[in-house]
């Protein structure tokens, strides 16, 4: 099978601005800076999604993520921070290697747009809820 772009990085391949590194994570900016910082973490080891990512490995990754966020709002001068994965082509997944967007966010109009509003009506809320919940 081809390897993906971050199993190319991982793996040395391709280079890249390493931010952190341990056996199991790896941290790097993203190519296309959607605002200065923007970071992405990786596990090293290829999973395609969150979904399908072990949990303890998917802790390692966000612990990770939230440092990195952190950081941005100490030393990069954020004031926000969106942590985003997309899972699937359906949800904006171009790269199937999961990863955390960490994208910093700065006062005024800083070149990411994430609205998030209500798009659907007459939905069906009570059994939408049962069917999450009983399958938790
Ligand atoms: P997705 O759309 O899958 O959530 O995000 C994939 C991300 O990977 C994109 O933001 C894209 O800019 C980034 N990316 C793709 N190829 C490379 C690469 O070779 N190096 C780095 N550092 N980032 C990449």
């Amino acid at each position: 099978m081809e390897k993906d772009v971050f199993c190319k990085i991982v793996d040395g391949e391709i280079p890249c601005y390493k931010l952190f590194e341990d056996e199991d994570v790896l941290a790097f900016l993203d190519i296309s800076q959607v605002t200065k910082g923007h970071a992405l973490v990786i596990p090293k080891k290829h999973y395609d999604t969150f979904l399908s990512t072990p949990d303890k490995l998917m802790h390692k990754v966000m612990d990770v993520a939230q440092r990195i966020g952190q950081i941005s709002i100490q030393f990069l001068g954020a004031k926000g921070v969106n942590i985003l994965t997309n899972c699937y082509e359906a949800a904006g997944q171009t790269v199937k290697h999961f990863h955390v967007h960490v994208i910093p966010r700065y006062e005024g109009h800083d070149g990411f747009e994430l609205e998030m509003k209500s798009n659907v009506e007459g939905l069906n809320l009570p059994v939408i809820a049962e069917t999450i919940k009983n399958n938790l």
